[in-house]
């Protein structure tokens, strides 16, 4: 999920009944059929079970509506307004509960990720390498995008973007292999290879690494 307006994960709602924290929760997708929906991407929700809004919400329900469920208290983001909403179990909402740290880190992630592939086009008259790198390298990425970064590489022809690709770790084996192939593509035309003990670029012709001093 990625949340258009991020200053709601700035927002601290608190329980009018109970005085807790409410936790900001992902709005469960509605029926638009239902009319039910908030105009909002989030929900602050009081989430404690020993809030008495929560605690005697069964039984009022079960007198007024006669079925089982409970009420919990709740605010749109901006507003403190107070609402209920009827739950029908102690877990209704639990498996919504947004982390404001890291729903930033998941934010932060897409918006590179896109500034990269928007990039993509021009990178190679603009001689920046970055773009490429930060598709590569990020595992979440859209996988045409990777691929599409990938095929760059040899016409960038710029060997800095070994290591980086050494020393990740790739989930997609055929991402790896495609990547692989193209170091060794890269190394043969620069007349290049990896020293085999030091991992250290060496000229292809070497018989001793001029770094670790191994006889090849
Ligand atoms: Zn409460
Ligand atoms: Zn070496």
């Amino acid at each position: 999920m990625n949340i258009q307006n991020l200053s709601v994960l700035d927002e601290e709602h608190i329980c009018p009944t109970c005085k807790t924290i409410m936790s900001c929760c992902e709005v469960p997708p509605v029926h638009v059929g239902d009319g039910l929906g908030w105009g909002s991407e989030v929900l602050f929700i009081c989430l404690n079970n020993d809030c008495p809004t929560f605690r005697n919400g069964w039984d009022k329900v079960d007198v007024e509506y006669g079925h089982k469920a409970s009420f919990r208290n709740m605010q749109l983001p901006g507003s403190t307004e107070e609402n209920v909403m009827m739950v029908a179990s102690e877990l209704a909402f639990t498996g919504s509960i947004i982390d404001p740290k890291e729903m930033r880190e998941q934010n932060e992630r897409y918006m590179a990720e896109k500034k990269a592939l928007a990039a993509l086009e021009t990178c190679l008259q603009d001689k920046d390498i970055t773009p490429v790198m930060t598709l590569i390298l990020d595992e979440a990425a859209n996988i045409s995008s990777r691929q599409q970064a990938i095929d760059l590489l040899i016409e960038f022809n710029d060997l800095s973007c070994i290591d980086a690709i050494r020393n990740h770790t790739f989930n997609k084996t055929d991402l790896e292999q495609k990547c692989k192939l193209i170091i060794s593509q890269l190394l043969k035309d620069n007349f290049k290879k990896e020293c085999p003990h030091c991992a250290e670029l060496i000229k292809a012709q070497a018989k001793k690494c001029m770094h670790c001093n191994t006889d090849l």
